[in-house]
């Protein structure tokens, strides 16, 4: 079991990268909901994605938040990664949904990314949705919006999600551009079954032999979901008064499910009439 993300620096190579190797945190998130394999497997790499831009991105406390949306059959793909490295995700999809790239399930969308939160200051980039995997969306919207060169390598199937990302530290006049390159090169020699397999140390000496890199200590990552009656009260009050009576005059009672771990909170008439009083 080896739920963790592991950050990484060349010495002597202006490069720094993280390996995240999910499994049981994985297994556990497949079974809140029952997902096509095509959204099943974006979003296991959606997840790792979440953990290794955390690494990188991440400027304050708080939690990243990844989003794929569009107009195609695959409307929503969300990735949270919180402050204390807990992920949760879900999508919206409609059915029949073809096993198709990336940018033909999205359609017409963007890439969002937004940091923060959590009470403390928030910032998000958003990149037009045009690349055919995710790996290639994420480096994309890195480029675009941070001005970052990075390469992404994500697997997910029902065993694990696993990434690899590098990244091109800036404003490091010393590097050879031949570097960024080879590193790159060996990089994308890696199989997924290497990435859940192997441990960080051994997995970074076999494929850049020659290079001294620092591996940093892992941090545990774990599912985690924020939901809670306070929120979903908020949500309702936010909603208003006449959305809630609507939806109580037909059923008589609130029903609200979290999407992402599939917890169901119920509220009578009362209790959410209480909720406007
Ligand atoms: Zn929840």
């Amino acid at each position: 079991m080896s739920d963790f993300l592991h950050g990484f620096m060349f010495e002597h190579v202006a490069v720094r990268g993280a390996i995240v190797q999910l499994d049981a945190a994985w297994r556990f998130m497949r079974t809140l909901r029952a997902y096509p394999g095509v959204v099943e497997s974006l979003l296991g790499e959606g997840l790792a994605a979440a953990a290794l831009l955390a690494s990188t991105l991440k400027r304050t406390h708080g939690s990243l938040l990844l989003q794929m949306q569009g107009d195609g059959a695959l409307q929503l793909l969300l990735a949270e990664c919180s402050s204390d490295y807990g992920l949760r995700g879900t999508a919206r999809w409609s059915d029949p949904i073809p096993a198709a790239p990336l940018n033909e399930l999205i359609g017409t969308g963007r890439c969002v990314i937004t940091l923060g939160g959590n009470g403390g200051a928030r910032y998000q980039g958003i990149v037009p949705m045009e690349s055919n995997s995710l790996a290639q969306a994420l480096e994309d919207y890195m480029r675009r919006s941070e001005q970052l060169e990075t390469r992404m390598l994500l697997h997910a199937d029902t065993e694990a999600a696993v990434g690899l990302l590098l990244q091109r530290i800036p404003d490091r006049t010393d590097a050879d551009p031949d570097d960024w390159n080879r590193v790159q090169h060996f990089a994308g020699t890696v199989s997924a079954k290497e990435l859940h397999e192997l441990p960080v140390p051994t997995l970074l000496h076999r494929l850049f032999p020659q290079d001294d890199v620092r591996v940093f200590d892992g941090r545990a990552l774990r599912f985690a979901c924020s939901c809670s009656i306070q929120r979903v009260q908020n949500m309702l009050t936010g909603l208003g008064r006449s959305e809630v009576e609507e939806v109580l005059a037909e059923r008589g009672r609130m029903e609200v499910r979290c999407e992402f771990c599939g917890q169901l909170y119920l509220f009578t008439a009362e209790q959410c009439r209480a909720l406007f009083s």
